[in-house]
């Protein structure tokens, strides 16, 4: 593991989020359509809980509950650990360990600024280049629709915006796309 390097440096600043009251099929949708495994539940700009594909699995498909009924807030893993982007990886990679999961959400001062995953820590581990390089070959080969409007942390800017659309493959907000 390469030494100082930060969560700041590696994480995406490109978050989706949405509501505790949103319903679980408008996860879904963000999910099929950005080709993400993970959303942030966040409330005031402030992340409160994470749903990932899992989650999905397990507290809403198996036991056949409808995602067009259940909240957000429902299928959501609480409370949530966030790391500060100045946090090192090495930290990370032991908070993640110790917690068994495989995504951590970046906030500053309380307010979410990112994401950092597994795959963004082993893309700077030279051990594990290769196999970084073909996740990210896999990524770029997606040709996914990205067609709808997103809340959560623009890629370009990093500023917290509610209509997040995709330009050339970055999810940005209306001023970093020119609107
Ligand atoms: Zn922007």
């Amino acid at each position: 593991m390469p030494a100082n390097i930060r969560a700041g440096d590696v994480m995406r600043k490109s978050v989706v989020t949405v509501s505790p009251g949103d319903t679980v099929d408008k996860v879904v949708d963000a999910m099929v359509d950005l080709d993400i495994g993970s959303v942030i539940v966040s409330e005031r700009h402030k992340p409160i809980g994470i749903i990932t594909d899992s989650n999905l699995l397990e507290r809403v498909f198996s036991k056949h509950k409808d995602p067009r009924k259940m909240l957000a807030e429902e299928a959501m893993s609480h409370p949530i650990r966030t790391i500060e982007p100045d946090t090192d990886l090495e930290e990370v990679t032991r908070i993640m360990r110790d917690l068994g999961v495989k995504r951590l959400p970046v906030a500053s001062d309380g307010r979410l600024v990112g994401i950092v995953t597994e795959t963004d820590i082993i893309a700077v581990s030279p051990a594990l280049f290769e196999l970084a390089r073909e996740l990210t070959e896999l990524r770029l080969g997606y040709t996914g629709k990205r067609s709808g409007t997103y809340t959560g942390v623009c890629e370009r800017c990093g500023e917290y915006s509610e209509d997040l659309r995709s330009v050339e493959d970055m999810l940005v907000c209306p001023e970093c796309r020119g609107a």
